[in-house]
């Protein structure tokens, strides 16, 4: 049995694991694709401390992951498929059937873009329609492209995608922003982009790939039909906390409700990152709350 597992190798659980390895706590993490999480889609962090340049998504992804492996941690490849509970042990089941067992858990399995769930989206899946820019904004080099969403992270891929295409229509639900206002500058300023608003997508058309969107305005009776090439969905996140079973209590959203210490309700089990509830989602603050979850494990192992 592993004295600790930690779900998820974004900066929560990579900052909880770099806390524990540390303190020669025996520590796994368990990562479905790619040590990093989201911050692997951010082309350039700029406000986290200590980087007065900013660093990239994948430059900051690597140094915690080093520093993880340098302290005697381990990562694993692999999807978590449900939890079980034995007592005080966890047992972790993972997809490919494999089994896992530990004394304490932490969940940092952070949280995936939501979709617009409209006509059209899944069919045109990489046929034009994406959720991340970073990934896919080069594919769209003097093309015309919709980002769909009126938060932070709408406006910042909008920014990003300037530098390829050569129209950008930034579409949101409400005629007034939901992103920080230093983003909402930057956008305004930007002469390659046009803010559709107030209109809600409809339909995603096209044949082979992408054509145009159907748009519906949502203060008066209008439909209208913006040609597109691609259109980029970003519309906030949903947490990553199907396999919890139950066992763990969650807000009706899926997010797990944690107390100050990062404790779940069940004794052993932790939370912390993009996956709980909480009104700040910033790589900060997740490397904080993987931190606190740490320490507290640490106090725990230590006073058994
Ligand atoms: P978000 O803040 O939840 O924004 C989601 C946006 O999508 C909102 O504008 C929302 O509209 C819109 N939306 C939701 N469902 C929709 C639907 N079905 N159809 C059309 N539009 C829909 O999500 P986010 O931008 O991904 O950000 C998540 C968190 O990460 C936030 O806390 C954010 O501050 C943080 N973040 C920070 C930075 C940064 O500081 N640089 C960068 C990225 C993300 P309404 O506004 O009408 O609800």
């Amino acid at each position: 049995m592993k004295k600790v597992i930690i779900i998820g190798a974004g900066p929560a659980g990579l900052s909880a694991g770099i806390f524990l390895a540390r303190d020669k706590i025996p520590t796994l993490i368990i990562e479905k694709f790619s040590p990093g999480g989201n911050m692997l889609l951010t082309e350039e962090i700029e406000n986290y401390p200590g980087f007065p340049n900013g660093i990239s998504g994948y430059k900051l992804s690597e140094n915690m992951k080093e520093q993880f492996l340098k302290f005697g941690g381990e990562i694993k490849l692999g999807e978590v498929e449900r939890i079980d509970l034995n007592g005080n042990k966890k047992i972790i089941k993972l997809k490919n059937g494999e089994f896992l067992e530990s004394e304490f858990l932490v969940i940092a399995s952070g949280s995936t873009r939501k979709k617009l769930q409209v006509k059209g989206e899944d069919d045109f899946i990489g046929k034009g329609v994406s959720y991340c820019a970073i990934c896919d904004g080069a594919f769209f080099k003097e093309k015309e492209v919709a980002v769909i969403g009126g938060g932070d992270s709408a406006l910042e891929e909008a920014i990003y995608l300037t530098k390829f295409v050569k129209t950008l229509y930034l579409v949101h639900r409400r005629e007034k922003l939901r992103a920080k206002k230093y983003l909402q500058e930057e956008a305004k300023n930007n002469k390659k982009i046009n803010f559709i608003l107030p209109y809600i997508v409809k339909e995603i058309k096209g044949k082979e790939k992408v054509e145009s969107i159907i748009l519906e305005n949502t203060l008066k009776e209008e439909i209208i039909e913006l040609k597109v090439d691609g259109i980029f969905i970003s519309a906030g996140q949903k947490p990553n906390s199907e396999f919890l079973n139950g066992i763990v209590k969650t807000d009706k959203n899926g997010f797990i409700i944690v107390n100050e210490k990062m404790e779940t309700n069940i004794p052993g089990i932790f939370a912390c990152g993009d996956v709980i509830k909480k009104s700040l989602y910033q790589i900060i603050t997740a490397a904080s709350e993987g931190m606190i979850a740490g320490f507290f494990i640490e106090k725990y192992i230590e006073n058994l």
